[in-house]
């Protein structure tokens, strides 16, 4: 998908430190954080949104789970706790559609969303 900003970042094209990577994801910094700790992990395929899973995808979900938690570890977030999130779709406030969790930490984070 050349023209999906995320599938870009995976390929290189546009250069981006990554925090992590393995076989099926890759995990790097939030652009414009919304936290003291802000990272994403998407899969290296492109898969537009959680809507979009299919059976087929079984190993992802929990993949992209692991990584979070190993990302928490990393950023020294695990003790102190975290937030994992999983916009999808309009109502869900998606505006990359290239599936995505965000590890959010390092303060209080108010509870529920907006
Ligand atoms: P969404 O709103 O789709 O759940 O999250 C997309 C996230 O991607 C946003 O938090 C946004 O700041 C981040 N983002 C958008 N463009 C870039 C980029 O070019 N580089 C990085 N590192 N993050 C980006
Ligand atoms: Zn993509």
């Amino acid at each position: 998908m050349s023209d999906c900003l995320f599938c870009n970042i995976v390929a290189r094209t546009i250069p981006t430190p990554l925090v992590y990577e393995d076989d099926l994801v890759v995990a790097f910094d939030d652009i414009n954080p919304q936290a003291p700790i802000h990272t994403l992990v998407i899969p290296k395929a492109h898969v537009a949104s959680m809507a979009e899973l299919h059976n087929s995808d079984a190993e992802l979900p929990g993949r992209l789970m692991l990584v979070g938690s190993k990302i928490a570890k990393l950023k020294e977030i695990a003790d102190s706790g975290y937030r994992v999130v999983v916009n999808t779709g309009s109502h869900g406030g998606q505006s990359v559609f290239h599936l995505h969790l965000h590890v959010l930490g390092g303060r209080h984070l108010a509870w529920p969303p907006g």
